[in-house]
């Protein structure tokens, strides 16, 4: 087997001869373990130039960087919101909520 890695990209997990680059993907992972990912991304080219695909839909370089901005959005907000809960939390005696 040969294990040569890519020759064309760096990003490529790919080895040997291959014509298909991929990049490894990243996700979000669900919150139970059943569920699909709630986000998944990776980069290929399959000859017709390289590509960012996102829920397994072709993005132009601009679009994944709007994408991008609208998930740090949300990552921001999420921690917003665990920040606020901490806070509740720590002025409440145990027990929680009534
Ligand atoms: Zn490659």
């Amino acid at each position: 087997m040969n294990t040569t890695r890519c020759h064309t990209y760096a990003w490529c997990v790919e080895t040997g001869d291959h014509f298909e680059h991929y990049s490894p993907e990243t996700v979000v992972t669900p919150p139970r373990k059943n569920m699909d990912p709630l986000a998944s991304a990776y980069t290929y080219d399959l000859g017709y130039g390289p590509a960012v695909s996102f829920q397994t839909e072709d993005f132009t370089p601009e679009q994944a960087r709007t994408k991008a901005r609208e998930l740090r959005t949300l990552a921001d907000a999420i921690e917003v919101m665990a920040d606020a809960v901490d806070a509740i939390r720590a002025e409440q005696p145990a027990g929680g909520a009534r």
